[in-house]
């Protein structure tokens, strides 16, 4: 578990519903834990990882109860158990783990509520400040403040965070909230979550912080990996200008080369826009199926000199005289090796991570806390939609032929402006000539925007508008001391992209200093997961013109073409989220894969997805072209992020419509990182739901033509 980032329980508060039927569900599974311990469920690796027997564990669980009393037995379990698996030998011997347990325990519900208390400091404190520095070390490189210079880069690459873990059980504090702060599975949160008061989740969130212990050494050997898949993404350049027709023809701009997935996948998209763009889109198409199958000429990946003909796959050497055909081996499942080596340093964490020991449990438990089946669920409810037909038919109608697979970028659905952007850049600049306008007009675009006039002083306070270097982001304070800092691109003063994008980020900033400032309990700052901020970032940005005093009619029809554009990508990424969750299950299931199993299975899953739930709305099957994305390769199954990310914002932002902004964001933000199903049903009264944007869709595809 990453440092400070995530999720407690008094143990003592015995009046709590949710903390009864805890004690229960805990000595269950408990005993069950030690069955299968004693029996045959535990791996070999994780034996000899910790010291600690069961039998030793078991004991020392029976020596605490007898001391402590029975009362306390849920809560010495978990934290003898989960000492005992993080306990290493450089922690000292069994002998010591049970000194250590007796010891350490607090069974005192004022000692253990006033550590607590003393935590809460120290890590806002520690977190706080640790924030601060690693924010001011990349102040070169972030800022429009200067070049920077080379010992900027190696300063940004210092993370003063990097030896807290290790610190932090070398001097045992991380074994005494282990042993007094209950940790609780996301099944046990979502069980009892609801019935569990602001306090109780803080304490949980406690219990999350130090879940796992890996040694330094496993730790670089998988970002070792991690960096040579990511070179392998970061340098799969396609020289656009250099593929050919079947009748060897160029179509694109000869200097275009772009990466592999997202670069072609947006210029396909861009092609949308081209009275003449088919015939680049299918070229492209064709491309993507040659990375797919690994059936593309080795030598045209991120190389200049060849010209490709993907349709036939040949490869031509550029000579004076003309082309001269060169014969080439094909990539063939270097793209899968990648993706093999990945998995494997992955598996490497796994004994490490007792409580998460694959990367699926670890990605859904922990990073997202909304169960597999649950998004499978949230998935399907989209892609399988009888809404995708309709929309599908839409899409034909406004381009005028019958769908073609790549047809799943389709991009249509955009809103133009009524507004010339020349003249939206004049008066965004005259405002802004530079960022201190901006930030001294904080508190009016506040107020524009629904907020009460103390909020949006107190809010102002804490937000420093820096010049980015690049387009712009937000980056929250870890202390109350501290300031949100919103960074837009400012050279020149603002234009309207630029002050486009500093709603956005405000509206992060915003939601940063909610839920830090304004807070009731340090472990609970923050939101369940970027979807959540996004949501708001996405509200600030699409009201810009009315904080301006533009009026922006057809807010309707905008409405309706963005439920078309959500639902449209979210039927997209959706499959290929469903191929990256399925890739992994097979992977784990089957970890002596070699490359080229790999690599058909893939393929397989890629099909069978599409068949499933593409194939009757594009009428042709076996389509592997949900497998295109890099991020599949080096992302960890990072993918469904995505599409969650849609169902989830558009939640948000549906609920907003119509209702005050300020009141709302700050008791929505106030509600801190729960799980995501609790703190949308405290948002917005109902469970994470597809339903807001179906609904919303199926209105739209009504009302455009
Ligand atoms: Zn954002």
């Amino acid at each position: 578990m990453t440092f400070g980032e995530t999720p407690a329980l008094p143990a003592d508060a015995p009046t709590l519903v949710g903390w009864k039927r805890y004690t229960v569900l805990m000595v269950r599974f408990i005993s069950l834990f030690l069955i299968l311990l004693v029996v045959s469920g535990f791996s070999p690796d994780q034996r000899t990882i910790s010291m600690i027997s069961p039998e030793k564990t078991r004991s020392v669980i029976d020596k605490m109860t007898a001391k402590f009393g029975t009362e306390h037995k849920a809560r010495i379990e978990n934290g003898a158990v989960r000492v005992g698996e993080l306990w290493r030998k450089e922690d000292g011997s069994e002998k010591d783990y049970e000194d250590f347990c007796l010891t350490e325990f607090i069974a005192d519900p004022a000692g253990l509520d006033k550590t607590f208390s003393r935590l809460e400091k120290n890590f806002e404190v520690l977190q706080g400040h640790l924030h601060q520095i690693s924010r001011a070390l990349r102040e070169p490189l972030d800022l429009d403040i200067g070049p920077p210079l080379p010992i900027d880069h190696m300063f940004a690459k210092y993370s003063p965070f990097a030896h807290l873990e290790e610190d932090f059980f070398g001097n045992k504090i991380a074994f005494v909230m282990i042993l007094n702060f209950p940790y609780f599975t996301l099944d046990q949160k979502l069980s009892l979550g609801e019935n569990w008061d602001r306090k109780q989740w803080a304490y949980a969130k406690l219990g999350d912080m130090f879940t796992s212990r890996v040694p330094a050494d496993v730790r670089q050997k998988r970002s070792a990996i991690s960096v040579e898949a990511d070179n392998y993404v970061s340098e799969y350049n396609v020289y656009m200008g250099n593929l050919l027709t079947a009748d060897q023809k160029t179509l694109f701009p000869p200097d275009l080369k772009l990466i592999s997935h997202w670069g072609i996948r947006d210029e396909l998209k861009a092609q949308y826009a081209k009275p003449d763009g088919l015939e680049r889109q299918r070229i492209i198409y064709r491309v993507m199926q040659r990375i797919i199958d690994q059936s593309i000429p080795k030598i045209v990946v991120n190389n200049d000199k060849y010209r490709w003909a993907p349709e036939p796959n040949l490869v031509y050497e550029k000579r004076n005289a003309g082309l001269e055909k060169v014969t080439s081996e094909p990539e063939k499942q270097v793209r899968y090796e990648q993706l093999l080596n990945k998995f494997k340093a992955e598996q490497m964490l796994d004994p490490y991570v007792p409580k998460a020991p694959t990367l699926i449990e670890r990605r859904f438990n922990e990073d997202r806390q909304i169960p597999e089946k649950e998004v499978e669920k949230l998935l399907l409810a989209v892609v399988s939609s009888p809404l995708r037909q309709k929309v599908a038919q839409l899409i034909e109608k406004r381009l005028g032929r019958k769908l073609e697979p790549f047809d799943i970028w389709y991009d249509g659905f955009k809103a133009r402006g009524a507004q010339a952007p020349e003249e939206l850049d004049r008066i965004v600049r005259q405002k802004y000539p530079e960022v201190t306008a901006f930030q001294a007009d904080l508190p009016k675009i506040l107020q524009k925007l629904g907020f009460a006039g103390e909020t949006a002083e107190f809010l102002s306070r804490h937000i420093v508008v820096d010049p980015a270097r690049g387009s712009g982001h937000a980056t929250g304070a870890e202390m109350r001391d501290d300031k949100a800092h919103l960074r837009t691109r400012a050279t020149g003063g603002l234009n309207y992209k630029g002050y486009n994008i500093a709603l956005h980020e405000m509206g992060h900033t915003v939601e940063q200093v909610f839920s830090l400032n304004r807070i009731d309990y340090y472990f609970l700052r923050g939101v369940p997961n970027t979807a959540f901020t996004e949501a708001f970032a996405f509200v600030f940005q699409d009201r810009d013109l009315d904080v301006l005093g533009i009026p922006s009619p057809g807010r309707e029809e905008r409405d309706a073409l963005k439920a078309l554009d959500t639902f449209w990508a979210t039927y997209e990424i959706g499959g290929v989220a469903l191929v990256d969750m399925k890739v992994w299950r097979w992977m784990y299931e089957n970890p002596k894969t070699d490359p080229q199993q790999l690599r058909d299975a893939v393929m397989r899953i890629a099909r069978e997805v599409w068949n499933e739930h593409y194939a009757p709305v594009f009428g042709v099957r076996d389509v592997p072209i949900l497998a295109i994305y890099s991020h599949l390769i080096d992302g960890a199954m990072y993918l469904p992020d995505y599409p969650i990310g849609h169902i989830i914002s558009f939640q948000i932002e549906s609920y907003l419509k119509g209702k005050n902004l300020g009141v709302e964001m700050e008791r929505m933000c106030r509600l801190g990182c729960l799980t995501p199903s609790l703190w949308m049903e405290q948002a917005v009264g109902t469970p994470l739901s597809t339903q807001p944007l179906l609904q919303a869709a199926e209105q739209a595809v009504g009302r455009v033509k």
